[in-house]
């Protein structure tokens, strides 16, 4: 489903922030990606997005090719973004709408779906997320779980096949840690894909079968089961992870 093939990646700057990558994940798959702080977790994720492009390598998706050239297809990228949803670490840029329900609406209606449709499915997503409670508040106002939780919404509303995450867990509560890790493990047995950037061993427990380790210098030094890296804690230790 996700093919990466020897991708690297430099910022602007010149700052290299992935080298030579190789990743391939089936459907249906939950992939935790660990490493350092700036090790190139979050640039990799916009990678599987599209929202940048590999510098030198190749990222097929479902076996098309995601480059600058065919995310300029109007068809292609509608189609791209209706499959693969992201969950920013940071909520709050990715909330813009007046009111919950229409942020949790606008993919929908970016599609051009029917009111009632709409309005059925979002009541839904309000359910599931147990938000229903403030579908009329302004993004704005809502505690950090309550943000997450709306951009979860948003993204699931298009039933995408992958859902990516960046740090979901950081800066909740620990009610809120155990909502998000619980909703991802039943997403991800409903036959959802989850690749997720996270550090948060302690509340992630029982979300991953794999995971993939990458280095302060921006490589992938280990792919394996997530409980047996898990547990390496020597291995984690001396790349600075834990
Ligand atoms: P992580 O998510 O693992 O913390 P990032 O993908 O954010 O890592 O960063 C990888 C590298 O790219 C780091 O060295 C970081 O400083 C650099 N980097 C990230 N974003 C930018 C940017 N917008 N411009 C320049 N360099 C960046």
């Amino acid at each position: 489903m996700i093919d990466i093939r020897n991708l690297s990646f430099y910022y602007d700057n010149e700052e290299s922030a992935l080298l030579d990558i190789d990743i391939n994940i089936k459907k249906g798959e939950s992939v935790a990606l660990i490493g350092p702080n700036g090790c190139g977790k979050s640039t990799l994720l916009k990678v599987i997005n599209g929202l940048v492009f590999g510098t030198k390598g190749d990222y097929l998706f479902l076996g098309d090719s995601v480059d600058r050239k065919t995310m300029k297809k109007k068809d292609f990228t509608k189609n791209f973004h209706r499959k693969i949803g992201f969950i920013f670490q940071d909520s709050s840029v990715q909330l813009f709408c007046t009111s919950v329900y229409e942020e949790i609406a606008f993919g929908l209606k970016q599609m051009g779906y029917e009111e009632n449709i709409i309005k059925d499915r979002v009541c839904d997503i309000l359910k599931f997320l147990d938000i229903e409670h403030i579908k009329n508040k302004k993004p704005y106002h809502l505690s950090g779980g309550e943000k997450k939780k709306v951009a979860i919404g948003a993204a699931l509303i298009l039933n995408p096949l992958v859902l990516t995450l960046d740090e979901p867990l950081n800066g909740l509560d620990p009610k809120s840690k155990m909502f998000i890790k619980n909703m991802l493990i039943d997403l991800n047995k409903s036959g959802k894909t989850i690749i997720c950037a996270t550090h948060d061993f302690h509340y992630v427990d029982g979300i991953f079968e794999r995971a993939i380790v990458f280095s302060k210098d921006h490589k992938i030094i280990r792919d394996g089961k997530y409980k047996d890296i898990i547990e390496d804690k020597e291995f984690l230790k001396n790349n600075n992870i834990i």
